[in-house]
């Protein structure tokens, strides 16, 4: 729907935010002792209000990323520090082998959320990927009961599930899965939205007598692009799954809490077509910050499978974030973030289809999970331009942006975004930088 011959508008030039040497002295030093995963950090940061934040020159920026999904409530929001606060003064930290008021509460507030049956359960960790190691070892229980094997679990290719080795193995890109093989056994991927592939996946595993245990999928595949499944897919996989028997698990760290304009992602019926999981993993928005994730099993099959002894972990569920999630979940209630998302989301969309710069070809998400298909290979170039131009946005592939703002983002606040993106320099796209870069 671009306009490819409108100009881009004249108005006046966003001003530019270079990094200064504040920051650059404090990237040289990281570089120095940090293991060199994630390469130079594009700014040292000092401090954030909103969906502001500042980096130790001064220098301001709107930040259409949320760390990746995370910061709900966007940054110091006064509901979350006075939760932290309290709690921190209180307890932060107990251990499983006690429990607290607000570890409880957030569990109970969860399966409300989720509308999950009753013997429905909740488990908690502190990252993406342990939520989904949770649940490859919950599949792999549900497989050894279906039949004396312990079955395969299938993802779909451009999955991400995570990097711990267990979630590796159901992670697609090849790049970032292939160096640690071995990885392990008994999964296997599937190609996304193909019908009669997983048709015969099944037929297969009723023929070898291994049988396929789960499928775990991500209703909008976020790591690859922010690519939404066919609804009518994603009705066909839950009818296959209960049909033999095996476990859906929706992985839901990215577009749950809120992020897509609903709780959980598999509400939306134009993305799960009224598909609901046996499992459900979330971690990044759920604590508005705190690293925080789990899993939550729905109805008593699925939550019965781990037993007392067979998983757990030191932190999760303790005092402090399970407050912060509550503060967080709570906090979206009441300030009517979801239909804001969803609003918000909708004038993102349109402002950057509408804006008439040819380097952006489409524009796709639900809520504020959002993305920007680029008419070229030059999402990096395009980030760094934005972010010297004040606006912090991902390059979720080569020629993909990723636009994922806190949920209390302001109408103005995404007009401003849209009219700085807006301005780009169509030279990006051919690998020119006109900006004296
Ligand atoms: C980010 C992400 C993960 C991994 O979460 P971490 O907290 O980084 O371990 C897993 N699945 C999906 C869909 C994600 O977006």
């Amino acid at each position: 729907m671009t306009k490819a011959d409108a100009p881009i508008a004249k108005t006046a030039e966003p001003k530019r935010t270079p990094e200064g040497p504040q920051s650059s002295q404090w990237a040289d030093r990281y570089d120095r002792v940090h293991m060199q995963v994630f390469g130079r950090p594009g700014r040292v940061m000092d401090h954030g209000r909103g969906a502001w934040i500042w980096d130790l020159d001064g220098n301001r920026y709107l930040d259409m990323m949320a760390g990746i999904a995370v910061n709900a409530l966007g940054y110091a929001h006064p509901a979350w520090n006075k939760a932290l606060t309290e709690q921190a003064g209180k307890m932060a930290h107990i251990s499983n082998f006690f429990a607290s008021q607000p570890q409880i509460e957030l569990a109970e507030r969860l399966l409300d959320l989720a509308q999950a049956p009753e013997g429905s359960r909740v488990f908690f960790a502190n990252s993406g990927t342990e939520a989904n190691e949770a649940a490859i070892k919950l599949a792999r229980l549900h497989g050894a009961r279906m039949g004396g094997h312990p079955g395969r679990i299938l993802a779909l290719t451009h999955s991400f599930h995570g990097r711990s080795m267990g979630s590796l193995s159901l992670t697609w890109k090849p790049a970032i899965r292939e160096p640690f093989q071995p990885l392990v056994p008994g999964m296997g991927f599937l190609p996304a939205e193909d019908g009669d592939a997983i048709e015969e996946a099944f037929a297969q595993a009723e023929t070898s007598g291994e049988p396929v245990a789960a499928v775990i999928l991500e209703l909008i595949q976020g790591e690859a692009g922010v690519l939404p499944l066919n609804p009518d897919y994603v009705r066909q996989v839950r009818e296959l799954c209960s049909r033999h028997g095996a476990l859906m698990i929706l992985d839901e760290v990215q577009t749950g809490m809120g992020r897509t304009g609903h709780w959980f992602a598999f509400q939306d019926h134009s993305l799960s077509g009224g598909a609901c999981p046996d499992v459900l993993t979330f971690a990044k928005g759920v604590a508005g910050g705190f690293p925080m994730g789990g899993m939550i099993t729905f109805g008593p099959g699925p939550s019965g499978l781990l037993t007392p002894g067979m998983h757990g972990s030191t932190f999760g569920g303790n005092p402090l974030g399970s407050a912060l999630a509550l503060t967080t979940l709570e906090t979206i209630q009441r300030e009517g973030l979801l239909e804001r998302a969803r609003q918000m989301g909708e004038r993102l969309r349109a402002g950057l289809t509408d804006c008439g710069n040819p380097l952006y070809n489409e524009v796709r998400g639900r809520g504020l999970l959002d993305a920007v298909q680029l008419s070229a290979p030059c999402a990096g170039d395009l980030a760094s331009w934005a972010l010297d131009h004040g606006v912090i946005v991902n390059a979720v592939a080569p020629d993909a942006l990723r636009l994922a703002p806190p949920l209390i983002i302001q109408a103005d606040q995404i007009d401003l975004a849209v009219d700085i993106l807006s301005k780009a320099p169509v030279s990006l796209g051919k690998g020119l930088r006109q900006d004296g870069q």
